[in-house]
């Protein structure tokens, strides 16, 4: 059998065997709904409780009725934006989010402008920092809501998200943050850094996909979103998915349990993976910021090469990795990330995303590295780039 190598963490991961264990009795055993009220839905409800709370504690939030299931990180950021913009109206229709934010947040900001909102779309720098003047400069009295995401997926890149939820709430603003990327990367303590609502996801923490939550602070409104019946406080019925939400309660929990220690295996994984490209292969640049970002992104721009063909040459050997973000890389549009970033289209195009997690191994970066010498040679010979280019 010929070898497989996944870098590609930051799109999905597996499910753990610790989350696995946590889901399995509930696809059979623990079968009641969690809304009945005999002893076969309490005992499901008893699951859904525990996991509310094993999330509470792990992002320090005061309430478990806080955490609001979802089916991911893409309905909890359509939720937050549309459902906190929609129910502030009465104060003012202006919201500001960043130009790299996912396409969760600004398609749904789209959506938001064609009911007659505005939208700022704050502009990074060339780390992908949102830069906080600009933000201040944004910021007027009909603005209710500002969502700046915490670990950028296609970079790594980490906001001053407490500085910046500071300076929403001194204007009496509303602040919520895509998290998806960040919690099992670095410490979210909501009430220490000031979060008033926050979009988790399973499947990037090695929980299962299709389940997430929208943590909103007590007091804060928000539209509801499905409706049917009491489940999630009545905002958002449908009858709970118990394994789902189970797994997806251990996750976040085990995430943040062994943050210190795989921070430091991730970052031992990248720096040597960093080491051998950069020793092996010339042209090659960072993308993202020098030191503010998270371990286990790493986006490689490798100059004259085309990003296609080298993900193209990379899976014919058994290596999976991302051009940009899974919602974009499978069109021909540019990474609007590094765009925003000011890269010039050269650059973006020939940029890669690696993504590290708990299974790699040494011989598989080995084995990656010398893949990527090869096929990074071989698309240099053949590219119109070279001529016109470096070489
Ligand atoms: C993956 C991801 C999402 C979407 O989450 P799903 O659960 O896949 O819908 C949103 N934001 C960021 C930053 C992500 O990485």
């Amino acid at each position: 059998m010929s070898k497989k190598v996944y870098f590609d963490y930051a799109s999905t991961t597996y499910v753990s065997n610790e989350v696995l264990n946590e889901m399995m009795p509930c696809f059979n055993a623990i079968y009641g709904n969690a809304n009945t009220l005999h002893s076969f839905g309490r005992m499901a409800a008893g699951v859904v409780d525990r996991a509310r709370d094993r999330i509470k504690n792990a992002i320090n939030a005061e309430k478990a009725n806080e955490i609001y299931f979802t089916s991911g990180g893409t309905e909890a950021n359509n939720w937050a934006i549309r459902g906190i913009a929609h129910a502030y109206s009465s104060k003012g229709k202006h919201i500001i989010v960043s130009q790299i934010e996912h396409k969760s947040i600004l398609d749904a900001c789209a959506v938001l402008e064609e009911e007659g909102y505005e939208v700022t779309y704050l502009p990074v720098d060339k780390h992908g920092l949102v830069d906080l003047g600009q933000l201040l400069h944004e910021i007027k009295n009909e603005t209710t809501l500002i969502s700046i995401m915490a670990v950028n997926n296609e970079v790594g890149t980490i906001q001053n998200i407490k500085t910046i939820a500071k300076i929403a709430h001194d204007y009496g603003i509303i602040f919520h943050t895509d998290a998806s990327q960040a919690i099992g990367n670095l410490k979210i303590d909501v009430k220490d850094m000031e979060i008033d609502a926050m979009t988790i996801t399973g499947h990037k923490i090695y929980g299962p996909k299709g389940v997430g939550c929208l943590y909103l602070k007590e007091g804060i409104r928000i539209e509801n979103l499905i409706y049917g019946g009491s489940a999630e406080r009545g905002k958002r019925g449908g009858t709970v998915d118990v394994p789902a939400v189970a797994g997806f309660g251990k996750a976040v929990e085990v995430a943040v349990r062994d943050m210190a220690v795989n921070a430091q295996k991730m970052k031992s994984v990248r720096d040597y993976f960093l080491k051998c490209v950069h020793d092996r292969i010339e042209f090659v640049e960072v993308n993202g910021h020098p030191m503010q970002k998270v371990n286990t992104i790493l986006n490689l721009c490798f100059e004259m090469v085309d990003k296609e063909s080298l993900l193209m040459l990379l899976d014919l050997e058994g290596i999976a990795v991302s051009a940009g973000s899974a919602c974009t890389s499978n069109s021909l549009t540019q990474s609007h990330v590094l765009k925003a970033m000011g890269l010039e289209d050269e650059i973006a195009n020939s940029s890669i995303r690696f993504s590290f997690g708990k299974n790699l191994t040494k011989e598989d970066i080995d084995y990656t590295v010398d893949v990527l010498e090869k096929s990074v040679a071989k698309l240099r010979s053949i590219s119109a780039l070279t001529k016109a280019g470096r070489k």
